[in-house]
């Protein structure tokens, strides 16, 4: 059997940063002489359990929000990629502890632009999924804003708003709001043109933001070539993470027999006899995949 990995998988960018900020921070801590402060990360660092696990093991916990501890004086507190709202920094910051953001980049500059939007008087639609991490940060920094999961949603949203400024779509629109659309960094640009148009129904000269992060979109287009060169896929992360079960749903959509793999424990028996049954199969990752993890179910398919 022949194995062809994708030209794009694994860690994105603001994954591999938070990950190494939160082992660099465990690192120094328990190296620390004296340093008997405890490291948390603010809800779970990334959707892979082996990771989680490991940090388990070098002593960094995970804090619920909604059962924060009282006193944080001695804490260290690792804010994840997704980032976090300002109200619960404020939180953590009053109860003591010493904040280390790991806020990706990319996401830190979404919440920023909502922030300069809100401020600016717009009325914000932030298109992505209610319960996401991300978007429930990005929320906390344009209070009132109008999350919408897709177009259905965002045409029923735009003419609610719409008409709550007393005005039918033929009448005047002497005191029209402005409106602005930001994303969830990881939704798909055809979603996001979708979401846009529906909006544009009510609000045509409403400002389009783009704030897709294109690591999603580049493990995407990967796995499409990589679905023509083979017979059958294996995506390797955590079943929880939402772009590992999307690109095993790409794959599937291709045509291709393919499976989610956690570890390599998960090639064991019946299915390592499945996939033996291929000639060529293909490797792909989410992008919350650690290197250590791909490099081992690359090794238990050879
Ligand atoms: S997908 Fe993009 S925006 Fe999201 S954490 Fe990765 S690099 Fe940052």
């Amino acid at each position: 059997m022949k194995l062809i990995k994708a030209e794009v998988l694994g860690y994105c960018m603001g994954v591999r940063r938070a990950v190494e900020m939160a082992y660099r921070e465990a690192d120094r801590v328990a190296a620390g002489p004296g340093d008997s402060r405890r490291v948390y990360t603010m809800g779970p660092l990334i959707h892979n359990p082996q990771v989680l696990e490991d940090l388990r093991r070098r002593g960094v916990a995970v804090l619920d929000e909604d059962a924060l501890p009282g006193d944080l004086q001695d804490a260290v507190v690792i804010i994840r990629a997704h980032g976090i709202t300002p109200t619960l920094e404020a939180e953590l910051v009053m109860r003591g502890a010493c904040l280390i953001d790991a806020t990706c980049p990319k996401v830190k500059a979404s919440q920023m632009k909502a922030r300069a939007l809100s401020e600016a008087g717009y009325r914000i639609f932030l298109a992505g999924e209610r319960r996401h991490g991300e978007v429930i940060g990005i929320q906390g920094f344009a209070p009132g804003c109008i999350i919408v999961a897709n177009r259905e949603e965002a045409e029923a949203a735009a003419e609610k708003l719409f008409r709550g400024f007393g005005r039918s779509r033929d009448g005047d629109a002497p005191d029209s709001p402005k409106t602005a659309l930001i994303a969830q960094t990881t939704l798909s640009p055809e979603e996001y043109q979708a979401i846009g148009e529906g909006i544009a129904k009510f609000f045509p000269q409403g400002e389009i933001v783009n704030t897709i992060c294109k690591a999603t979109r580049d493990r995407q287009d990967a796995l499409k070539r990589l679905c023509a060169e083979v017979d059958a896929v294996i995506i390797a992360g955590g079943r929880e993470s939402a772009n590992t079960r999307r690109l095993l749903a790409i794959a599937q959509a291709q045509g291709r027999p393919a499976w989610l793999v956690e570890s390599a424990a998960d090639i064991s028996g019946g299915l390592a006899g499945e996939i033996a049954a291929y000639p060529r199969v293909g490797l792909s990752a989410g992008a919350s995949t650690p290197d250590g993890v791909i490099e081992a179910i690359e090794g238990a398919l050879l």
